[in-house]
């Protein structure tokens, strides 16, 4: 009963689907999207499950695959990647993240997160034997606290994990809070596990830079990516791990004993999307903003104070103006069986539990549903 793991509890976002369930409430909690499926995609899934292959493909992932993920970090961001040697394929980005801590951390090693955390993290460190050194960056503006940074860092350090753009704080780090980080890596020769599910959900013009095309941040950085999110269809679970050989060998290593492989014909069909052309890309980053605008100006008419969002599929809101002075996973409760709309209580995402009058909406819904849980919670408050 007093295992690592145990201490945990079930995860908010599984808890907050099942409560959104149980009272048909509009489920603006958990972050998956709705009608934005890439149709192409799914034809060529569905073309690969008939036609095969469907055997074990290779454990770094099919060569078309690694080699369609390699050309998509070149055409977006100019790395050069060898295909064969610097990219493995992962049962979703979950599976990247536990591969990457399970592959490189040694008990007693200290890792460094940035809170808000998104919930794999911590338990996975944990269970490897690490040591987690928190940093926070909080609401309304999320700005990077560099002194506590720097603190946090010491001859122990492994490694780093980085989420940008930031799950649930839609934050997307600029170049230079990138450049005082790798300033950090190179000073203590630590790494960065860098978790880009969002790289390509930014808006208002901003730009995704991975922390591994800055200078010095290639063999320091494994970058992550997910095409559930790239392609609106995260129970897929495919993503992967890129980095420098050397640093992929151990990760290599977890993985082949933590799922092997993933699904070759989901493989076939990510290889094609990663090369769908800019309109794809551009066009999902606009129905996107889109929907982002129509929700938080639907948030702010019920009177929410709505925080800005520059990338992700996220707002946090604060309810204090509607007049509600509990917690927030009070709030999400009470607006998930009473008003009929889910959300995630921001708190999920601190250890402390003191960040606590928000509440993140996903906005990566059809209008209609952002429609209707506007509407609700309108009536309610
Ligand atoms: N990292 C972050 C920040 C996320 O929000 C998510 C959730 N979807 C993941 C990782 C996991 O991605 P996947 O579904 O590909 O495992
Ligand atoms: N990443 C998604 C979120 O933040 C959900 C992932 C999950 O359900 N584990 O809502």
């Amino acid at each position: 009963a007093n295992s690592i793991l145990s201490s945990f509890g079930t995860t908010i976002f599984e808890t907050m689907s099942r409560l959104a369930q149980a009272h048909g409430a509009v489920n603006l909690g958990q972050g998956f999207p709705e009608g934005l499926e890439s149709s192409e995609v799914i034809a060529k899934a569905a073309e690969a499950l008939v036609n095969g292959p469907n055997q074990y493909p290779s454990m770094m992932g099919t060569p078309e695959l690694r080699q369609a993920i390699a050309a998509h970090d070149k055409r977006f961001y100019g790395l050069e990647l060898d295909p064969m040697a610097e990219v493995m394929v992962t049962s979703g980005a979950t599976e990247a993240l536990a591969s990457c801590l399970f592959g490189l951390i040694e008990p007693g090693d200290e890792v460094v997160l940035i809170e808000p955390l998104y919930d794999s993290y911590l338990p996975i460190i944990r269970r490897a034997g690490g040591i987690p050194k928190l940093v926070r960056v909080a609401p309304p503006h999320w700005d990077l606290p560099r002194e506590a940074l720097a603190a946090a860092f010491s001859h122990k350090t492994k490694l780093i994990i980085i989420n940008s753009p930031m799950n649930p704080a839609g934050k997307v780090w600029d170049a230079e809070e990138l450049a005082f980080l790798a300033g950090l890596l190179e000073r203590h020769d630590a790494y960065a596990v860098c978790d880009e599910v969002y790289e390509h959900l930014v808006y208002d013009q901003r730009r995704h830079i991975p922390l591994m095309t800055l200078p010095g941040m290639r063999e320091r950085c494994l970058k992550i990516g997910s095409a559930g999110k790239i392609f609106s269809l995260t129970g897929w679970k495919v993503g992967w791990v890129i980095a420098a050989p050397a640093l992929l060998q151990p990760v290599a290593k977890a993985h082949q004993y933590l799922t092997f492989t993933t699904p070759p014909n989901l493989q076939t069909a990510v290889a094609f999307g990663l090369g769908l052309g800019d309109d794809y890309y551009g066009g999902l980053r606009a129905l996107l903003q889109a929907r982002r605008d129509h929700l938080a100006e639907g948030l702010s008419r019920v009177g929410f104070e709505v925080l800005a969002t520059g990338g992700s599929y996220f707002i946090s809101a604060d309810f204090r103006p509607l007049g509600y002075n509990g917690s927030d996973e009070d709030f999400c409760r009470m607006i998930t069986e009473k008003a009929g709309v889910a959300a995630i209580p921001v708190s999920a995402f601190y250890q402390a539990k003191d960040v606590s009058h928000f509440a993140r909406f996903c906005f990566a819904k059809t209008d209609a549903a952002i429609d209707q849980a506007v509407d609700r919670l309108g009536r309610y408050f």
